[in-house]
């Protein structure tokens, strides 16, 4: 009896740890759908649509059709890994520049109604663990499991310096806090499918919980 998780939530409160851990203890397919909106951001940085702070959103939405994002299983990592064009990208799109600007893209209705379509392709079949910002909203509605996590803003940019850094990037707590606040602020006010909590949704903080808290509690809650 296979279900839908949709797990939303604000930036870096650890959505996809604990997914990617769900997932593959239920036999799930996990989905990032964060790494979708970062792809589409690089894309238009690689493709000079975003200079500096000149963004050429109008050129972007024009191109979006050649955009062609996909995911493919990497059985070391024990995750599937994003694709632009047939190129992994996993590593470009946790970059601080990718993030400082994803939040502008996934703010534009044509990237969204693009990305939600493939979202919703790659979850059609039961057994997903799909993370995000509007899954339980807008993605799907009807999935029998909702979460909703949250955690204190400094707590959330400490623990997304502490990767950045392990990964050998150059950055720095304050800048990293900056971009969490930043993101969360614009996540929660734009237009088109703002960052809120479905109704139905249970809500998590995580501040004070451990990864194993967090995943038996989870669990907990699947087998309910
Ligand atoms: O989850 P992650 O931090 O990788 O997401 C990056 C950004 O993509 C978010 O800050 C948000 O702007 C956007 N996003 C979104 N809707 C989703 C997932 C991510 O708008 N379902």
């Amino acid at each position: 009896n296979k279900i839908t998780i949709a797990i939303d939530g604000f930036s870096s409160t650890g959505k996809s740890t604990v997914a990617k851990q769900l997932a593959k203890h239920l036999g799930y397919v996990y989905v990032d759908s964060g790494a979708m909106y970062r792809a589409v951001t690089f894309y238009a940085m690689q493709n000079g649509l975003i200079n500096k702070d000149d963004f050429n959103v109008e050129g972007l939405i024009y191109q979006l059709p050649k955009i062609n994002i996909s995911f493919t299983f990497n059985e070391s990592l024990g995750f599937a890994e994003v694709y632009l064009n047939g190129i992994n990208i996993e590593k470009e799109i946790r970059k601080l520049e990718v993030s400082s600007f994803v939040s502008k893209v996934a703010a534009i209705p044509e990237v969204r109604q693009q990305q939600v379509k493939l979202q919703q392709k790659l979850g059609d079949s039961k057994g997903v663990v799909m993370d995000g910002r509007d899954i339980g909203t807008v993605v799907f509605p009807k999935a029998e499991l909702k979460l909703f996590m949250t955690a204190s803003a400094e707590t959330r940019a400490q623990r997304r310096y502490d990767e950045l850094i392990e990964r050998g990037d150059d950055v720095t707590f304050k800048d990293v806090l900056k971009n969490v606040q930043e993101r969360d602020y614009l996540d929660s006010n734009r237009k088109d499918s703002p960052l809120i909590k479905a109704d139905d949704a249970i809500e998590i903080d995580n501040s004070n919980m451990s990864l194993e808290e967090q995943f038996n509690k989870i669990l907990q809650l699947v087998t309910m």
